[in-house]
């Protein structure tokens, strides 16, 4: 996720455990988005076309390079059959988490922790400090 990403209105709060790799826990807050069935499928959409849109773009250069042709040709077979399990992982993100507040527990940074590779709200995550790109577990809390 890029930082122009803009935060969407109505974002929900709920309280996390955040547990270094030396076994400390500390109480912090995420910042996540709840979709309803109708956003899902348009971000599902929107995600999965950009996606499949950069791969596509990229293999037009083998157009002009005709040795890349044996690359590409699987190339955009495989993400063509692979958009469609891409798009229901998509899908199935009925909330996103962009963001918790807390401190590092490595360097103690104290300010916004970002999801690292996988946004869905589950109830164990990954964060990663914007500071020092440590990576931390999260629980979340009922
Ligand atoms: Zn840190």
């Amino acid at each position: 996720m890029s930082k122009s990403t803009p935060l969407p209105e109505g974002l929900e709060f709920q309280t996390i455990e955040i547990q270094s790799n030396s076994g400390e826990a500390q109480i912090a807050k995420v910042a996540f988005k709840k979709w309803s069935e109708k956003e899902c499928n348009t971000r599902a959409l929107k995600k999965t076309s950009k996606i499949v849109g950069t791969i596509l773009a990229c293999s037009l250069i083998g157009l002009f390079v005709h040795i890349l042709l044996v690359v590409i040709i699987p190339a955009v077979f495989i993400t063509i059959v692979g958009s469609f399990p891409l798009y229901l992982k998509f899908k199935n993100e009925s909330s996103t988490v962009y963001y918790a507040q807390g401190s590092c527990p490595s360097c103690h940074f104290n300010g916004k922790l970002k999801p690292y590779l996988d946004s869905k709200l589950n109830e164990e995550m990954t964060l990663q400090c914007s500071s020092c790109g440590q990576t931390m577990k999260a629980i979340l809390k009922s």
